[in-house]
């Protein structure tokens, strides 16, 4: 776009700020892609070098129980990824970063977006996060304060559960009349394996156990052409259990007879773990406010039954632009003038795709077996039967107390062991996601009552952040003042899933953004 617009004599520079070290730092997703919004910005997108080589040949969906499996014999066509590609979600926006920079964008690594500025109800710009500050929240030696960059339009696309979308939300009211977001956590590994064991292009999605049957969620094992295995489990965060991990899961789910040989003699090379935004579309906020526009995951634009949103995340950059660009002409950047990208949004496959699936995750709320029924004939029908009510409620309403799942207030918590070679603590795999903080400044974890914690929590629910988070970042661990367990909160491990945010009974944790370039080194994720 900024070729487009000097070319047109506009003066304009379109500046790109990302949290990571550098773009695809923090980037994580299966990755099967969708290749139609690829091939519609670079047609020549293999002559141009883009990472995404490995096409699918081989696909099964596999209900697994602990000790067997059964293949579903018929793909429904959505779900079906043939001509789709395999890769790396995190090479593929370092590539992408390359083609902006050559087009003239401006990328600003290491630059974490905090607050929104918004001025008279129109959003300016946006404010990047103090660097060196020391735990007291007051300048240390290194002190570099953040700055406020100003933008005639500011375009979010942060992810799931982005800190400046919140500020939308809170200060724009983007999400009114929309369901509360509900996320899925996913929890991946890639593994190296011997030469000749992998069957590059085969994709595999498992349901059923390790998970129970209320719980929404499934496994998915994906081979690449380079010896590589994405390997994860995605656990529906409306579940109920305080005792569930979806990292032990994860764990257990390699044990399992169809995947444990596939991976056995291999090496585990790179983890890591991030929220999906599974509330579709009852859940997309308004796309549009004055001087500003919202895509990608931060405007929950997933395919939950595909797994999918990265083609809809570049869809919407593009319509977005082209949005931008028409407000250029006109030297108008109202919330009337930018309103033609919500519709372009609704007149695209983005939309009529996530209004076909709308009521898939609803499908399973009466548990697994129903949801398989209900969704397997909405396949056939375009998603207009069965219908739903289109009601959702934010996942943290969904746990239930330890006596409410087990019958007894004292039913001991399960003490997951990992062998290191198959399966693996946190730490050890929180060491492979290259994550690294710089342990001087304030924990960017804001509990906000820590004394929930140690009382309501420890006893209603036995601390369930222990156990979902992925890192071990929340630990309890004995006070040797008062000889009571007491939450340490070790941040500097956090992967910036955003799970404790989404998750805690009591909303008692906020994530916000530590120092910019801090968190995940995430590569091949
Ligand atoms: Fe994810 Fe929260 Fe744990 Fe960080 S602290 S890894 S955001 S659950």
């Amino acid at each position: 776009m900024q070729r487009k617009l000097k070319a047109a004599g506009k003066e304009a520079m379109v500046a790109l700020i990302e949290k990571g070290s550098e773009l695809g730092a923090h980037a994580l997703s299966g990755a099967v892609l969708d290749p139609v919004a690829l091939r519609e910005l670079f047609p020549d997108y293999q002559e141009k070098g883009a990472p995404v080589t490995c096409e699918v040949h081989h696909e099964n969906i596999y209900l697994l129980t602990e000790t067997g499996q059964f293949p579903v014999p018929l793909i429904p066509p959505p779900m079906q990824n043939e001509g789709n590609f395999i890769m790396s979600l995190g090479s593929f926006v370092r590539w992408l970063g390359k083609q902006a920079e050559e087009e003239g964008v401006n990328l600003f690594p290491g630059f974490a977006g905090v607050d929104l500025l918004i001025e008279d109800g129109n959003v300016v710009g946006v404010r990047s996060g103090d660097k060196g500050l020391n735990k007291d929240r007051q300048p240390g030696d290194n002190y570099e304060p953040g700055v406020d960059i100003k933008a005639k339009v500011t375009i979010l696309g942060e992810g799931p559960l982005g800190t400046l979308t919140r500020i939308a939300y809170q200060k724009l009211g983007i999400g009114e009349g929309k369901n509360p977001q509900s996320y899925a956590t996913g929890v991946k590994e890639v593994w190296e394996l011997p030469a000749g064991r992998t069957k590059p292009g085969s994709v595999i999605h498992t349901m059923g156990w390790p998970l129970d049957s209320k719980t929404f969620g499934g496994g998915f094992i994906y081979q690449d052409d380079k010896n590589l295995v994405s390997i994860g489990l995605v656990v529906g965060l409306d579940y109920a259990d305080p005792y569930l991990d979806p990292h032990r899961d994860f764990q257990r789910m390699k044990l399992h007879p169809l995947i444990k040989p596939l991976l056995e003699g291999g090496k585990m090379v790179h983890y890591g773990a991030k929220v999906i935004p599974e509330g579709g579309f009852f859940s997309v906020p308004r796309l549009v406010s004055h001087g500003m526009l919202v895509v990608g995951d931060s405007a929950a634009m997933v395919n939950v039954p595909k797994l999918k949103g990265i083609h809809y995340a570049m869809k919407a950059g593009m319509l977005a632009a082209e949005t931008v660009f028409e407000a250029f002409d006109a030297g108008d950047f109202s919330a009337q003038k930018l309103a033609s990208y919500q519709q372009r949004v609704e007149d695209s496959y983005i939309w009529q795709d996530l209004r076909a699936t709308r009521y898939f995750k609803e499908y399973f709320k009466d548990g697994f077996h129903v949801g398989t029924l209900k969704a397997g004939i909405s396949f056939y029908t375009g998603g207009n039967f069965p219908g739903g009510t289109g009601q959702g409620h934010a996942d943290y309403e969904g746990m239930r107390t330890i006596k409410q799942v087990y019958g007894s207030a004292t039913h001991p918590a399960p003490q997951p062991k990992f062998d290191k070679q198959m399966t693996f603590g946190k730490l050890d795999d929180v060491y492979l996601s290259g994550t690294k903080h710089n342990e001087k400044q304030p924990s960017h974890l804001i509990v906000k009552d820590f004394d929930i914690c140690h009382t309501r929590c420890k006893e209603e629910y036995g601390n369930p952040c222990q156990r979902f988070c992925p890192a071990s970042v929340y630990e309890m661990v004995p006070d040797p003042k008062d000889r009571e367990t007491k939450l340490m909160v070790n941040f500097a491990n956090c992967v910036h899933c955003k799970t404790c945010d989404i998750k805690d009974p009591y909303k008692n944790i906020l994530w916000t953004p530590p120092e910019g370039g801090d968190g995940p080194e995430y590569v091949n994720l």
